[in-house]
């Protein structure tokens, strides 16, 4: 068993079977164990690709979108820049060099990240090191300034903890991890039913996700755009509907892996409730735009332009570009365009942002 794994087994000794919330959090974010605590898991030569890691022209283009909605706004000044879970800082990078273009908006810039890893955020710095604006750091929302906003997340979503719950004869049960006969972390369900979940409709054995920190966090980002102004873009692995299905995976070394293998030492995602989010941001007097998929949004803002125009200054990797164009916005399996969806908020009256002015995805439509 992982080290991880022996101090989970320790806390069910003590405490009993822990929710998939909690055994989620201390999987990623544990302070001495937890996955992204320790690491830098992307790339080739670690557990899994991200858009920005793909290619620039991802964290450009979404920097030129930002650019689009600051003019928008009226150019305010200063304006500040949030991204949260930035990984390696490539996309805030990329999007940094893609804004210089704009007059004035990389004077007003400042950068504010939202990153819980120590180990990350040493890796955001030097990526951001030259980046010509000043960047500051923050492990939540809550302690984020006021002020305008362009907000980016970029599989962040899918990286917050869920509750699950399974439907059983008796009503839906909390699912739970314990330990087994041999002391191995195994699946459990609650005694207990969850009496407020009785009006949900669900077949036995089905699975219901709660996203509450992802909740938390869109009520948070959204309310503070209806009242102080921005824009918030979200783009993730999820669905466009609510709908029922246990979505926690495992993943190492570009392969799935049994989520209570090798805790600490696999990424654990889950897909994101588009729907959930958006209703969410809602209820906070926000606008929602979409959600759309990654394909459509980076063919509306100009991905085939980009691509050819880099190619153009890189003949000798010209190959390298259409595939990872391709890899991006394809429809194709294992590629991202339809699986990944994007999702935006404004103020009320602010009018679809760039690609957004579509129709959203709906259940008839989704892929
Ligand atoms: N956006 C990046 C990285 C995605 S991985 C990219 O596209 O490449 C998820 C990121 O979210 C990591 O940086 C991870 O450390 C961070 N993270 C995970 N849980 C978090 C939390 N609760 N609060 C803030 N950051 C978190």
């Amino acid at each position: 068993m992982t080290p991880l794994g022996e101090e989970i087994a320790r806390i069910v000794a003590l405490e009993g079977p822990i929710g998939v919330e909690r055994y989620m959090g201390l999987c990623l974010g544990h302070p001495r164990f937890g996955y992204y605590m320790t690491r830098d898991p992307f790339g080739a030569a670690g557990d899994f690709t991200t858009a920005p890691e793909i290619s620039q022209m991802f964290g450009e283009i979404l920097g030129l979108w930002c650019a689009d909605a600051w003019i928008r706004m009226g150019s305010p000044d200063p304006i500040l820049l949030m991204e949260l879970g930035p990984g390696r800082g490539t996309l805030a990078a990329d999007a940094l060099r893609a804004m210089r273009r704009v007059p004035g908006l990389r004077e007003a810039v400042r950068v504010h990240l939202v990153e819980t890893s120590p180990v990350l955020r040493e890796v955001q710095r030097a990526t951001l090191a030259e980046a010509g604006a000043p960047v500051a750091w923050a492990t939540d929302v809550s302690e984020l300034p006021d002020g305008p906003a362009l907000i980016l997340a970029n599989e962040f979503f899918d990286a917050l903890p869920i509750r699950q719950y399974v439907r059983t004869p008796q009503g839906w049960c909390e699912r739970l991890v314990g330990t087994d006969a041999s002391g191995a972390l195994a699946w459990g369900l609650s005694p207990e039913r969850e009496t407020w979940l009785d009006g949900a409709a669900g077949p036995e054995g089905a699975v219901l996700e709660i996203a509450a920190a992802a909740q938390r966090i869109m009520g948070d980002l959204a309310s503070r755009i209806a009242d102080q102004g921005g824009v918030f873009l979200a783009v993730d692995y999820g669905h466009a509907r609510s709908g029922l299905g246990d979505t926690l995976q495992a993943m190492k070394k570009h392969a799935f892996v049994d989520p209570l293998a090798e805790p600490g030492e696999a990424d654990l995602t889950v897909h994101v409730d588009f729907a959930a989010l958006g209703r969410t941001a809602r209820r906070t007097g926000a606008a929602v735009h979409g959600p759309v998929t990654q394909g459509a949004l980076l063919h509306v803002l100009g991905l085939s332009a980009r691509a050819d125009a880099l190619s153009r200054a890189r003949p000798d990797r010209a190959a390298d570009i259409a595939a990872a164009a391709e890899r991006l916005a394809g429809s194709d399996e294992g590629q991202m365009g339809d699986l990944f969806k994007a999702l935006a908020v404004t103020q009320e009256g602010f009018g679809p942002p760039a690609g957004f002015d579509v129709p959203p995805l709906s259940a008839e439509t989704e892929a």
